[in-house]
Parts: structure tokens; C-alpha cells; sequence
């Protein structure tokens, strides 16, 4: 038997845990993220790597991180996750377009790449308390900037011993994503907006997982909370398994040769994509550079110039909604990685505390010597729409506002830089996600019309089909209206559950 790896916190507190207790309790004790005490090699060769579909290709990554998860659990877990809920037997497309390849992450149950992550994680979830003869229920708390509440609603929903409540700013997301969350059917679903914007949402979860005394009463009342934020290192791991799959395709198609690199460019918010990427590197997986792409809320940007933090900055409101955020959670992991050799979780929860208290921290030279890898670049809301509307006339392929960050920072990296390596642009999102925004950028102009007749529009200028998620819900009954304040989440928690 191999000594199973074993994933502690990033600032230092508690005991070393096996995978699944991890993933079962989202975020460690002492508030800091799970983190593999080391990152495993891939250990398979090119040509193999060429031949996998992406469920072998998920099989042979996952079963390096979840090493207490047995072969035939691991199978279950991705033949339960990845099948027809997918429009695409490949589960992932890779798109040529004009010397980028666009990786289409979005052909999952609620079109956006959180499925990759979320159809799977439930399964993950409810294997893990079986594993550790668990008998409560899990109830799953989730702060969404859109797409993850409804990917992970769509996961949970109807599945035996879990609940799940997501929160969302309530004006902070596209109509579409809130229409697709308040429609969600199943009996332990629970949908909650909050007056108040991502972060709010965020910090609410956060605060109620960190609150001991809510935890011991809800265990009385045979709960324990667990998340599907990006935060939950069930997320993450499913996460690399798509570059590594990118990879093998390039391989395949002869964009690449053995060995030689890619780089990767990857529309950011809670630094969890890009994170995933930056995994799949360290496991040998040959990745040059990692672009950082943001919209007008460009912390990360900030961050990768000048190696300082600051969240002290106005919020905006962006076309690409699930970017914009000034706290990248996953981010810490990095953090941890970085600062000492040896990591040093002490650093780490030291910028923590200064991240909670000023709102922000300065890396040393030596820390910041070591993001060489990354390099960090944003777009305007006019740069977007540039770019959605230039891919569209000059290949005649339709992106979404997430996937033109990337693609528009992408193409700043190669003027700047000459770097002319193949280069993978994650898609995050159908382009129908975010209909009113691409149609506009289409069309160069305001097009009238609600949400669904611009969906209806998008089909007809660009000749692409509706997407049987957005046929969906068009006509789908509402099914949830509870709205409640920044400081009132805790109480929506009690009373969703039904405990004093
Ligand atoms: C969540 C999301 C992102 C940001 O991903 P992170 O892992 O949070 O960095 C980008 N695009 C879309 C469409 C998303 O839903």
C-alpha cells in the first residue's frame, strides 16, 4: 500500500487529512484552504497522454490527488459525472481560432465550466461521508457570483443525505443566471439573494463556517457543513484534469510535440482555473506561461506587476460578472506556495490577517521572484466587446464575455512579448450565458429586446443553436424568492433548516 497523500492547511493549524476528509469539510479549522503536502507527478508519457479520452484523462489524475478514494469508487464518481448531462461526447472541446485554441468548458448541464467541477464534486462529496462513516447530513453552502450556485444546485439537487443553500448578490448577476437559479427544482435546494455584492456573499460564508457555535448546534440537529465553493479541493482537482486533457489533444493534433510547451491564458475570478493549471504544471505537464486575465476589476493584474495585494479599490460591475471579485480566495494556495521555501503557513496566515484587517499585503522581492510563471493582464468592458465582435467577423466563432477577457489579454501578451507559443484560452461560458452582451458586440450596437429574445438574436446572427439549459428555463416556474441582508445570512441558514 502507498502512504496516502494527505492535504493540510494553508495556515498551519490542525492535523495533515486524508483526501476525502478534506473535501468533506471544504475549508480547514483554522480558515485557511486544503493543500497537498506535496503535488504528485503525472507520470505518463506523451504518447500515452495522446490517447486518452478526458474520462481516462480524469481517472489518471484524480487518482493521484484522491489516493484514499479506491479505483472503483474514482470510476463511479466520473461515469456518474461525466455523461449525457454533457452536449458533446467529448465531454471538452478544443476550438481553433485564429491561432489560439479556445478550450470549451461549457458543454455541461448549466453551460459554464463550473460543471466540469460540480458534476462530479457531489458524488466526491457523498462517497467521502460514506468512507468516514458520517451519518449527518451535508449541507452545502455556496456564495455564487453566478455560475457556480447554479452548477452546484443542478449537482446537489436531489441527492440523498445533502442540502444546499446558495447565496447570490442579488443585483449582481446576469438575468439569465439568476433565472436559472430560482427556477432550480429539487426538495433540498434552498436559493437566497443577498442585498449586497460577491464579496458580501463570500465573507457571509465564510463567516458562518468559521462559527463554532453554529456548527455544534447544527450537528445537534445531524448537520455538518460542507462547501462547493472554489475553496473545496474536490473543485480544484477535477479542475486540472482539463489541461492535462488539453494537452494530450494538442499532442494529438500535432500542434505540439513531446515536451514542448503551452501556455495557458485563463479568464480569472477566484483563482481557482488558473490555479488548476498551475497544478497541472507541477505535475510535469509542459505549461510555459499562465496568463491571468481580468476584467476592469483588476486586482490580480495589480497584483502580478507590483507583487502587492489591494482590495482597497472601487468594485465595478462588469459584462463578465463571474470575474468580478476583489478577493481571490484560491490565490491563498499560491500565497502559501510561495512564501519560503519550506512554505512557511505562519506567512501565509500573516497576509491572511492583513488581507482581513488592512485589505491588503505586500509580497517580499524573493516571494514575487517566484511567480515568474504568471503573467497578469485585464481588459476593458470596450476591450470586450472588441473582442467578441473582432473573433466573430474574422473566424466566424461566437465567444462569451468571460472567454474574451482571456482572449483579448492573450493577444496583449503575444504584442508585448512575441511569445508565439501554441496557446490554449479557456472558454468559460456559452456565449448564450451572456446573450445580451455578445449580441451587442455582434451586432455593434444596442439591440432591444429582454433576455430571451436576445437569446433568440444571438441564434439568428450567428447561426448557432439554443442550448437546451437556456430552452430550459424560459418557461420553468420560479421557485425561490428569499431575499436577505449582508448580516442576515446566518439567520436565513437557521430558518432554511428549520433550527432556533
Ligand atoms: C467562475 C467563472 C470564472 C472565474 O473562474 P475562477 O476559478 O473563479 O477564477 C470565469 N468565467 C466564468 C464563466 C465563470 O463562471
Amino acid at each position: 500500500m502507498m502512504k496516502d497523500l494527505l492535504y493540510k492547511s494553508t495556515r498551519g493549524g490542525g492535523e495533515a487529512l486524508t483526501a476525502s476528509r478534506a473535501i468533506l469539510l471544504g475549508l480547514a479549522d483554522d480558515g485557511g484552504l486544503f493543500v497537498p503536502e506535496r503535488i504528485p507527478e503525472l507520470g505518463i508519457t506523451p504518447e500515452e497522454l495522446s490517447r486518452l479520452d478526458y474520462k481516462k484523462t480524469a481517472f489518471s489524475v484524480m487518482r493521484l490527488f484522491l489516493t484514499d478514494y479506491t479505483d472503483e469508487e474514482l470510476w463511479d464518481c466520473i461515469n456518474g459525472a461525466y455523461d449525457s448531462k454533457f452536449d458533446t461526447e467529448n465531454i471538452v472541446e478544443l476550438r481553433r481560432a485564429g491561432g489560439a485554441y479556445y478550450l470549451e468548458l461549457y458543454h455541461g448541464a448549466t453551460i459554464a465550466f463550473k460543471d466540469m467541477a460540480l458534476s462530479i464534486l457531489p458524488r466526491l462529496m457523498t462517497t467521502a461521508a460514506k468512507k468516514n462513516g458520517v451519518s449527518e447530513d451535508v449541507v452545502i453552502l455556496t456564495a455564487t457570483s453566478g455560475d457556480t450556485g447554479k452548477a452546484a444546485l443542478s449537482g446537489f439537487a436531489d441527492v440523498p443525505g445533502t442540502r444546499i443553500i446558495v447565496f447570490y448578490p442579488k443585483n449582481g448577476v446576469s438575468a439569465v443566471q439568476e433565472r436559472q437559479m430560482v427556477t432550480q427544482r429539487g426538495e433540498n435546494t434552498a436559493v437566497v439573494g443577498v442585498h449586497g455584492n460577491f464579496d458580501d456573499a463570500q465573507n457571509g460564508v465564510k463567516a458562518i463556517f468559521e462559527d463554532a457555535e453554529l456548527k455544534a448546534r447544527l450537528k445537534k440537529h445531524g448537520y455538518i457543513f460542507s462547501s462547493a465553493n472554489s475553496i473545496n479541493i474536490g473543485r480544484l482537482v477535477p479542475q486540472i484534469v482539463y489541461y492535462v486533457y488539453a494537452y494530450g489533444r494538442l499532442l494529438a493534433d500535432g500542434a505540439v510535440s513531446a515536451g514542448e510547451p503551452m501556455n495557458v491564458s485563463v479568464p480569472t475570478g477566484n483563482f481557482g482555473n488558473i490555479l488548476a493549471a498551475h497544478y497541472a504544471k507541477r505535475m510535469g505537464v509542459p505549461i510555459g506561461k499562465l496568463i491571468c486575465a481580468s476584467n476592469d476589476n483588476r486586482v490580480l493584474t495589480d497584483f502580478f506587476g507590483s507583487g502587492e495585494y489591494d482590495k482597497n479599490r472601487p468594485f465595478y460591475t462588469t459584462s463578465s460578472p463571474s470575474m468580478d471579485i476583489l478577493i481571490s480566495s484560491n490565490l491563498e494556495r499560491l500565497i502559501y506556495e510561495i512564501t519560503g521555501e519550506e512554505n512557511d503557513p505562519s506567512a501565509c496566515a500573516a497576509y491572511m490577517r492583513l488581507l482581513r484587517e488592512r485589505g491588503r499585503y505586500s509580497l517580499t522581492d524573493a516571494e514575487r521572484a517566484r511567480l515568474g510563471d504568471f503573467f497578469g493582464g485585464c481588459a476593458s468592458e470596450k476591450e470586450v466587446s472588441e473582442e467578441i465582435g473582432r473573433v466573430w467577423r474574422e473566424y466566424g466563432y461566437v465567444i462569451d464575455t468571460h472567454t474574451a477577457v482571456a482572449s483579448r489579454v492573450y493577444r496583449d501578451y503575444v504584442s508585448s512579448t512575441g511569445d508565439v507559443t501554441p496557446t490554449v484560452i479557456a472558454s468559460t461560458a456559452s456565449p448564450y450565458k451572456f446573450a445580451g452582451s455578445v449580441v451587442e458586440a455582434i451586432c455593434g450596437g444596442r439591440v432591444p429586446g429582454d433576455d430571451f429574445a436576445l437569446v433568440d438574436e444571438l441564434s439568428r446572427v450567428s447561426g448557432t443553436k439554443v442550448p437546451q439549459a437556456v430552452e430550459e428555463i424560459r418557461t420553468a416556474p420560479v421557485r425561490h424568492t428569499r431575499v436577505c441582508e449582508k448580516d442576515g445570512m446566518r439567520q436565513a441558514v437557521c430558518d432554511i433548516l428549520g433550527i432556533k
